[in-house]
């Protein structure tokens, strides 16, 4: 039987802010176990949780890259269960007002684009980590994470494939990275994603039972896991069984999954709201600002540069893949509008030079787009030798100085005047009788030669084009 693949995604994303969601304990990946956490973090007696702003702004950033309607109430509630790693033992997290609803994802597939409709995104609180690998018989556990704020973006089940799923995921990752509200490090667990799957037969309207997959930390592991589930399931339903609605755990390196419980629903976690903090009123007027500040997206800015700019794909898909690297472009762009040479430098010097380490510093100090685009002229209108623009460009990058007094020191000045340059080819030429008899018998590659001894006599600063004028008049007279 041929059946239709059904997937919802439920990604977790770890906020990147300096504090935890309702503490002031520092919000920073590893540091020794238990030395981030205090008494409210770790749910002591009498400890009061207050909201990081922060926080519940970059939610809302979130929830507006992915254009969803934001709740005018910022409402917490507990979400009530028991695990080593959570002492407290309930999460502070959102269920009936999320802040972000109704959302959508806009995301490449073989057949053209696909909006992948986003249900909710709320803000909530991750956990600690059992730690039982490095221990022999007994588990630890390390609260340093436990607090740290997360948002939770909950698709509706509209993928259709572990591609579709992947590519979904990548856009997300790469979104929330792009306006700054995660570093987006799946192996360290900032973005990891819970994988609902089911099947249905082909055309059917009726959803299948899904099963879950949770903490994938991935883009392979989604697509093996979805791949294997799917496999499992249809084998299941081929022989006529029934899909057990059940949480599973995929194992990556065996590449398989198991079943790990029955999977539990909302009313078991006995969700109530968490009195100790009051709703927040988000003011219009507040979301309006954030909206004002938020970048033009990666995906945009790609069809944007591709669509406007004319620049070739791969120029726009090189460009936004630092937010820094395509504000440092479009800077330079407002100095001199030539896209595609402007790309070049920008994509053969500066992402050469900063490698990966980029920092709004290219902009600050190593290169200003004036700098740059003083290089690029200067090198376009030939006034400086041709090699000249990687060696102004490295020197310029370590030095504070400009390229205009880099280009004086450097000697990196091409010579294009005319007089200055005549007698170094009449000189060549009176010394090559030979070269010259066999440019008269119509060898025209004698000019490369003479070329090349002007070039050489003036250690490469000759202007090409100057050059060959002046030995084509001498030549021919
Ligand atoms: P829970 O937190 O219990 O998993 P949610 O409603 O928060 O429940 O999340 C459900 C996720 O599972 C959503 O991403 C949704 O799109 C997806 N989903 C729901 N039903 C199906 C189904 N039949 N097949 C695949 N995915 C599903
Ligand atoms: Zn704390
Ligand atoms: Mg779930």
């Amino acid at each position: 039987m041929k059946y239709d693949i059904v997937i919802g995604l439920e990604v977790h994303s770890e906020l990147k802010t300096q504090t935890k969601a309702f503490c002031s304990c520092k919000n920073e990946f590893g540091g020794q176990p238990n030395t981030h956490c205090c008494p409210i973090c770790l749910g002591l007696p009498g400890a009061l949780p207050t909201t990081n702003k922060t926080a519940l702004e970059y939610t809302i950033k979130a929830g507006l890259a992915f254009n969803c309607k934001i709740n005018n109430q910022a409402v917490f509630e507990r979400k009530n269960y028991f695990y080593p790693d959570l002492s407290k033992a309930y999460q502070i997290s959102q269920l009936e007002k999320p802040s972000c609803v109704n959302g959508y994802v806009t995301i490449d597939t073989l057949s053209g684009e696909k909006n992948i409709r986003i249900n909710n995104i709320h803000m909530e609180e991750d956990a600690g980590k059992n730690i039982h690998d490095d221990f022999a018989g007994v588990s630890l556990v390390d609260f340093n994470r436990c607090g740290v704020p997360l948002i939770e973006i909950v698709s509706e089940p509209d993928l259709s494939s572990a591609d579709e799923a992947v590519s979904y995921l990548e856009q997300i990752k790469e979104s929330l990275v792009y306006i700054g509200v995660t570093d987006g490090k799946m192996q360290e667990g900032s973005l990891r994603c819970d994988v609902n799957v089911s099947l249905k037969p082909e055309g059917s309207k009726i959803l299948g039972n899904r099963t879950e997959m949770k903490n994938l930390n991935s883009f392979k592991a989604v697509k093996r896991a979805i791949d294997y589930e799917v496999e499992r399931q249809a084998k299941i339903l081929d022989n006529d069984g029934r899909i057990t609605q059940e949480t599973r755990r995929w194992d990556d390196a065996k590449e398989e999954s198991t079943s790990m419980r029955g999977k539990e629903n909302s009313q078991d976690y006995r969700y109530f709201a968490d009195r100790d903090l009051m709703p927040i009123i988000v003011e219009d007027d507040y979301v309006l600002e954030i909206a004002k500040n938020m970048p033009m997206l990666p995906r945009a800015r790609r069809q944007y540069y591709i669509n406007k700019l004319s620049l070739p794909e791969y120029d726009a898909n090189v460009l936004t893949q630092d937010k820094i690297v395509s504000d440092y472009f479009d800077e330079c762009l407002k100095i001199l509008n030539e896209p595609k040479l402007v790309s070049n430098f920008v994509m053969s010097n500066v992402l050469r030079l900063s490698k990966s380490n980029l920092t709004p510093d290219i902009i600050e100090i190593r290169i200003t787009p004036e700098n740059l685009c003083d290089i690029i002229i200067m090198a376009n209108n030939n006034v400086i030798i041709s090699s000249g623009a990687k060696t102004l460009f490295e020197e310029c990058w370590n030095s504070s100085k400009t390229p205009k007094v880099l280009v004086k020191e450097l000697g990196l000045e091409q010579v294009s005047d005319e007089s200055e340059l005549l007698k170094t080819v009449t000189d060549i030429i009176e010394a090559n009788p030979q070269a010259v008899q066999d440019f008269k018998k119509g060898n025209k590659k004698a000019i490369t030669f003479f070329m090349g001894q002007v070039m050489k006599a003036t250690r490469g600063k000759a202007n090409p084009e100057v050059i060959k004028k002046i030995i084509n008049q001498q030549l021919n007279i």
